[in-house]
């Protein structure tokens, strides 16, 4: 299909999604529909999320004030097994958002071909005016409120935005408490001895810098002095950048909340990790480096770069700035960072995507293998990871690229097809209950 025929037909679906990520994530979805022979039938089953649970959370709050919290869990789809996705802690949460990223989640471990459904959770709230202690009865609290829900072939959290190792430590140590067994497979990410998995941590920023380098190469981009661009200094971003200057790429754009910094010789990378494991809440703000200009957050996703990494939130490059964004390749290692209309604007002036469900598929990709490790009671070596993980994101990325080039359509489009059939001719293969 041309892309103008596709352009029109996609234009008279969107309406104004840009601060709705479920909506978002259903025109997706949508998108699919007439490049496959999914009955109507399953495709109302794959627009709706199986389950959502909202909780209302007491927190105690050091100064011996009580504040009601809002948090929930969504199970998406469980028919290519049980529903597995992070959890998070943000102010923008909202039950729309975690149903968004729940659905996210289902087409990610299907596109990667991993037995999971997909899920997500969320608690409306500032982590950054927290204490640790504070934090601590939050996710215990969730915890317990969401425990009918998780289980090891059930449900299984793992970090998200604003959670990490310790807050998976509370959550697996709660449900032992809870459940009177040890049972590390309730859920993924946690430290190593706790039943952590060695390379989880850096994951999602290592499948980020394989879907980077597997792209480059088959665009005959050479990686050696690559330009990138980063947006997201937690996690994901600064592992990518990393492995991704490790590779010989120039990162010549980073930033976080706290501003967004330029330096067109390239950032020193050790230099500012080092910076940033001591800086006051791990941020970029006042990094000392030499030749770096501070500019907006709007002017780093429009920079002239190679690569364009948006590695935190979604819903950043909107129609607004597409227009404006010079990136030949963009690598999204965010959940939903392009909305649907700045994805037909960056595929019309020829920006390739590679799409969140797959680029950052590491993460959950590195949470099967420590649930696998944890259900064995077999640790493996990290190296034997980080193999694996390069073999199942290079077959995702070449099946994805096939099919792409085949039906000549985007990566999105084409990764879309291959998870939401997966999902479909699991649900068609089960039947309907009753
Ligand atoms: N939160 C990560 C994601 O969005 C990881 C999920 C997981 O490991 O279950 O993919």
């Amino acid at each position: 299909m041309a892309i103008q025929d596709t352009t029109r037909m996609v234009s008279e679906r969107i309406r104004d999604v840009e601060i709705n990520p479920y909506e978002m994530m259903l025109q997706q979805l949508d998108m699919v529909r007439e490049y496959t022979d999914i009955p109507d039938n399953i495709w109302q089953i794959l627009r709706k999320p199986e389950r959502t649970l909202e909780v209302s959370i007491p927190l105690t709050r050091d100064d011996g004030n009580v504040e009601v919290l809002t948090g929930y869990r969504v199970q998406y789809n469980s028919s290519r097994g049980p529903c597995k996705g992070g959890i998070r802690f943000h102010p923008g949460v909202t039950p729309e958002e975690v149903k968004a990223l729940a659905g996210w989640m289902t087409w990610k471990c299907a596109v990667v071909n991993i037995p999971y459904g997909g899920g997500k959770g969320g608690i409306c709230c500032d982590p950054s005016r927290l204490s640790r202690t504070e934090l601590e009865r939050l996710t215990r609290r969730y915890t317990a409120m969401i425990y009918p829900l998780i289980g090891t072939r059930r449900d299984i959290p793992a970090p998200d935005v604003n959670t990490n190792a310790q807050v998976m430590n509370w959550i697996v140590d709660t449900v032992q408490f809870l459940s009177g067994e040890s049972n590390p497979g309730i859920v993924t990410g946690k430290s190593i001895e706790v039943g952590g998995a060695l390379g989880r941590h850096e994951a999602t920023g290592r499948g980020v810098m394989f879907a980077t380098l597997g792209v480059l190469q088959r665009l005959g981009i050479d990686v050696e002095g690559a330009s990138v661009a980063i947006q997201g200094f937690g996690n994901v971003g600064s592992i990518a950048a990393r492995l991704l200057a490790e590779e010989g790429a120039k990162i010549i754009g980073i930033s976080d909340v706290s501003g967004a910094h330029h330096c067109p010789s390239g950032f020193d990378m050790k230099q500012v990790l080092a910076y940033v494991s001591t800086s006051p809440g791990h941020l970029l703000a006042g990094l000392p480096h030499p030749g770096t200009e501070e500019i907006s957050n709007d002017d780093l996703l429009t920079l002239d770069v190679d690569v364009l990494i948006p590695a935190a939130l979604e819903a950043q490059i909107t129609a607004r700035n597409a227009g404006d964004v010079k990136a030949r390749v963009i690598v999204e290692g965010a959940n939903g960072p392009t909305t649907p209309e700045a994805d037909l604007i960056l595929g019309e002036r020829g920006v390739t995507i590679v799409p969140d469900i797959l680029a950052n598929a590491g993460g959950v990709v590195c949470s099967y293998f420590e649930w696998v490790q944890n259900i064995q009671c077999f640790p493996w070596e990290e190296e034997e990871t980080n193999q694996r993980l390069g073999r199942i994101l290079q077959r995702a990325l070449r099946e994805v690229w096939t099919l792409a080039e085949e039906r000549d359509i985007s990566l999105r489009l084409a990764a879309f097809i291959l998870g939401v059939e997966r999902v479909a001719t699991a649900i068609q293969l089960r039947g309907i209950f009753p």
